[in-house]
């Protein structure tokens, strides 16, 4: 289970035990507790608190450090920012964001966010784009037409010479 601080957070407080603090892309902070032993049907009661006095959400905030960011890469080539790490970021927070809204529905009779929370973020629109999967070069043969890989010196299908 994972805990993560929204960017907008003031005082984030958490009742997990001496968990191990995480820190990610563009500020974000995680909370990792260690819970040893789960044990079916023992509750773990977590409490989370915080101010966000600007309101602002951690999505649209990470939207603008990341196309900040991105621009920054466009100015300076050199140093181009990894597209696949942007999006896993953004699959990352969906997920947590998803998590703690479980996580705070579960214990919603226990203290939770004063203020806003900004657990609805899920829906927010990013630009986020799956992982291409690269087909391997092949070739056709002129004889028969079966597919064959690049290179090939012969038609792994009529064994005509390619
Ligand atoms: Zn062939």
């Amino acid at each position: 289970m994972i805990v993560q601080r929204p960017l907008a957070a003031q005082n984030f407080q958490h009742s997990l035990d001496d968990p191990e603090e995480l820190a990610g892309d563009f500020g974000l902070i995680f909370f990792r507790p260690h819970i040893p032993e789960l044990l079916a049907g023992i509750k773990y009661p977590i409490s989370l608190t915080y101010e966000n006095p600007t309101g602002a959400l951690t999505m649209s905030m990470l939207q603008e450090r990341m196309e900040q960011a991105q621009a920054e890469a466009a100015e300076h080539p050199e140093i181009s920012a990894n597209p696949s790490n942007l999006t896993l970021t953004l699959i990352v927070i969906g997920g947590l964001a998803v998590l703690l809204i479980v996580v705070l529905r579960f214990w919603n009779g226990k203290k939770v966010t004063p203020g806003k929370t900004e657990v609805a973020e899920k829906g927010t629109t990013t630009d986020t784009q799956g992982p291409k999967i690269k087909v391997a070069d092949t070739d056709f043969c002129s004889n028969c037409g079966s597919p064959s890989r690049v290179g090939a010196k012969f038609c792994p299908d009529c064994g005509k010479e390619l």
